[in-house]
């Protein structure tokens, strides 16, 4: 059955059996749970050799497991200019040993605005990041990058910096966590099927059509105050409506990938899975 969206989580289920464990032993594991999705959680560095990603890439195929990359925390294309390309060979990692490990998207974290308004920031952010994609190209690496909405108003990543830089730079496009979105808005708002629809809405105005059809998803529970994100939880304890969000992808065709991010990481993307089945039935 074509469910439109595959499932998995980000960074390897919690109980991934200890052999062969890593990487590989997840994509095993994914597969037998019925999950076909996996973000590598390259969080805190890219420490992997090319030995390691074209074990990653062969299980992968041959478990038709799709692959994505979270790049290290540590990456702000707002950086000042003497710390960014320390911020930019992280990025460049993940899209290098990503690449080799069958990735076809790598998420990242965009940055702070340290108070200046998004549309400075994106005279700073957007050539960077077009230099990264450059180079990529000119490597013969394809991967799409692929900056993440964020939690916290502070922070460079609301749906509309997203589209911006996604609208002026080809290979560039969001990663919609739906959480985050909610947590950001820090007064509950961003809960409804309405908010939903205009957000993808606004998504598609802005990529077309077609970019429905690849969204790169992160969903979990999640604890906010007034600033936003506070917490990741399990989808039981908190207010985040998921039935909304799934009405609204099955009402406008949407299809991709649907990663977990919850605390119980396979079990919430299940969870997940289930509830799909259940509203695309
Ligand atoms: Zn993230």
């Amino acid at each position: 059955m074509n469910l439109a969206f595959r499932f998995g989580t980000v960074g390897s289920p919690l109980k991934t059996p200890p052999k062969p464990g890593g990487s590989v032993g997840a994509i095993l594991y994914l597969r037998s749970l019925g999950l076909d999705a996996l973000e590598l959680g390259w969080v805190q560095a890219v420490r992997v050799t090319p030995a390691t990603c074209e074990a990653i890439r062969q299980t992968a195929q041959e478990q038709d497991v799709a692959i994505s990359v979270h790049a290290p925390y540590f990456i702000n294309l707002n950086a000042e200019d003497e710390e960014w390309p320390k911020s930019r060979k992280r990025l460049m990692d993940a899209a290098h040993y990503g690449y080799l490990a069958g990735a076809t998207d790598i998420v990242f974290h965009p940055g702070s605005y340290f108070g200046q308004t998004p549309a400075e920031v994106m005279r700073r952010v957007l050539p960077r990041l077009e230099s990264c994609l450059e180079e990529l190209r000119a490597q013969g690496n394809p991967v799409r990058l692929r900056p993440e909405t964020m939690g916290k108003a502070a922070m460079l990543g609301s749906l509309e910096d997203t589209l911006v830089m996604a609208r002026s730079l080809p290979g560039v496009e969001p990663c919609l966590d739906f959480a985050h979105l909610h947590a950001r808005a820090g007064d509950g708002s961003m809960n409804t099927a309405d908010e939903w629809r205009s957000a993808l809405e606004a998504y598609a105005q802005a990529l077309g059509e077609d970019a429905l059809k690849r969204l790169h998803i992160h969903l979990s529970g999640i604890a906010y105050g007034p600033k936003g994100e506070k917490e990741h939880l399990v989808f039981e304890q908190a207010d985040l409506n998921v039935r909304a969000i799934f009405e609204v992808l099955h009402e406008m065709g949407c299809e991709g990938r649907i990663l977990c991010e919850s605390p119980i990481l396979e079990e919430d993307a299940l969870r997940l899975k289930a509830w799909w089945q259940e509203i695309a039935a």
